[in-house]
């Protein structure tokens, strides 16, 4: 295969993702409109008080809520940004053209997603995070592995990195950064805005309804329900876990809450994680250090793709596997994985661990060979 050969239409990309994105979105609705149980309004929702709801004017009365109204992205207080201008993760999947360059202010999920999706489109990326490396919540060594390998295929990673300032000068945008303490300047065509999220109050009403906030979320206990009693809340309102599959997860206890009164508790003990970024990384439980503050005696496993079969034949052998273990008893307390395909294979962690799995899961099962699962069970082995 000639790879000069081949070419990209960033306008075919963001065609197809519309199309997927209105086939997820045209199903849900369809299995909405086949439940007579559903009047299905659109509309901005604003709370008049705990039980009364406008929606785009209409008025609506609700003895009971559950808020599901997700998150949006915080805007720090970067003097000359908004002056400057800058994109979002929407704008960002929905450029028709290629920038020539990009800063990305953020090097968590969305920063460093766009970061690789941009610098492979042909964009020169600088990614800039606060925290000493990207991904700062994670177990470290697998997040410096990543922003080495991110590095290594060109994007510009500055870490421990403060943005105190931004504007523009004719097409240009710039900021000025505190990096290690020495102020440095970036000039890009964009800047895309990656540095966390909030849940979505704004024109909400909270206070009428009596829900109040906790920090940037809002305010809710283990059944969901809000600082209002007759009021539950769901998802990435909630903070922490910001995914999809935690928002489907707590809706049924949420609305078994509410509508049945069942007292029914959410459980995070087991929220599998991954940024799609390639290779992947995708862990599930806590941290090394987590497990140490958290009082536990732990064992360690640590297996790298390098040295296994199914790796080196795709060509795949970048990352590494990291099993948390509690010395005790060896219940799995954390699986932390990078490389191909760790967003499938942290699945073998969480579910051994669902139940306060051992380490025996791992170890006993019979993996097929040659495949990428074999490298769990090796640093499941390798723990000690
Ligand atoms: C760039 C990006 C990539 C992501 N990738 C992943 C991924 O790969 N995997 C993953 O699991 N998660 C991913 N996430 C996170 C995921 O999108 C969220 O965790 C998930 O959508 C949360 O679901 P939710 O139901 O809480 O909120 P949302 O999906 O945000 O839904 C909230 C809805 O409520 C509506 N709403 C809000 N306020 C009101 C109001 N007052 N009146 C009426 N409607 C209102 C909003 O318009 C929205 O439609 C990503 C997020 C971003 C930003």
């Amino acid at each position: 295969m000639d790879p000069q050969a081949l070419s990209f239409d960033l306008t075919v990309a963001v065609r197809r993702k519309d199309a997927i994105i209105s086939g997820i979105v045209s199903g849900i609705q369809r299995n909405i409109q086949r439940n007579d149980g559903i009047d299905f309004i659109t509309g901005q929702a604003e709370f008049t008080s705990p039980v009364d709801l406008k929606v785009d004017g209409r008025a609506l009365q609700a003895d009971k809520t559950i808020l599901a109204i997700g998150s949006t992205i915080i805007t720090p207080p970067i003097p000359g940004l908004e002056e400057a201008g800058y994109i979002t993760n929407d704008e960002a999947l929905n450029l028709s053209t290629i920038p020539a360059s990009m800063i990305i202010i953020g090097a968590d999920y969305v920063g460093i997603e766009f970061a690789q999706i941009y610098s492979r489109f042909g964009t020169n990326v600088t990614l800039l995070g606060r925290a000493p490396k990207v991904m700062p919540n994670e177990e470290p060594e697998l997040s410096e592995y990543l922003g080495t390998l991110l590095a290594d295929e060109g994007i510009e990673l500055h870490a421990s990195t403060e943005v105190k300032a931004a504007g523009k000068t004719n097409s240009q945008r710039y900021v000025t950064a505190q990096v290690d303490g020495i102020e440095k300047r970036f000039e890009s065509d964009v800047i895309l805005l990656a540095a966390g999220r909030a849940a979505r109050v704004a024109d909400l009403g909270l206070d009428e309804a009596g829900v109040e906030m906790n920090g940037a979320f809002l305010s809710s206990n283990e059944q969901l329900q809000t600082t209002a009693p007759n009021i539950w809340s769901l998802g990435d309102a909630n903070g922490d876990y910001l995914f999809t599959h935690r928002a489907i997860y707590d809706g049924p206890i949420a609305a078994l809450n509410a509508v049945k009164g069942l007292g029914k508790t959410v459980d995070y003990r087991v929220v599998p994680r991954a940024a799609f970024t390639e290779p992947a990384l995708a862990s599930v439980g806590i941290t090394e250090q987590q497990a140490r503050d958290a009082g536990y005696k732990v064992k360690i496993g640590i297996e790298h793709f390098a040295d296994y079969g199914r790796a080196q034949a795709i060509g795949e052998t970048d990352g590494m596997v990291k099993i948390v273990v509690d010395e005790n008893n060896d219940e799995i307390l954390g699986g932390h994985i990078l490389g191909p395909h760790a967003d499938i294979l942290i699945h073998q962690v969480a579910i051994a661990m669902h139940d306060h799995g051992k380490l025996e899961r791992l170890t006993k099962t019979i993996h097929v060979h040659p495949t990428m699962s074999e490298v769990v069970k090796g640093a499941a082995k390798a723990a000690r």
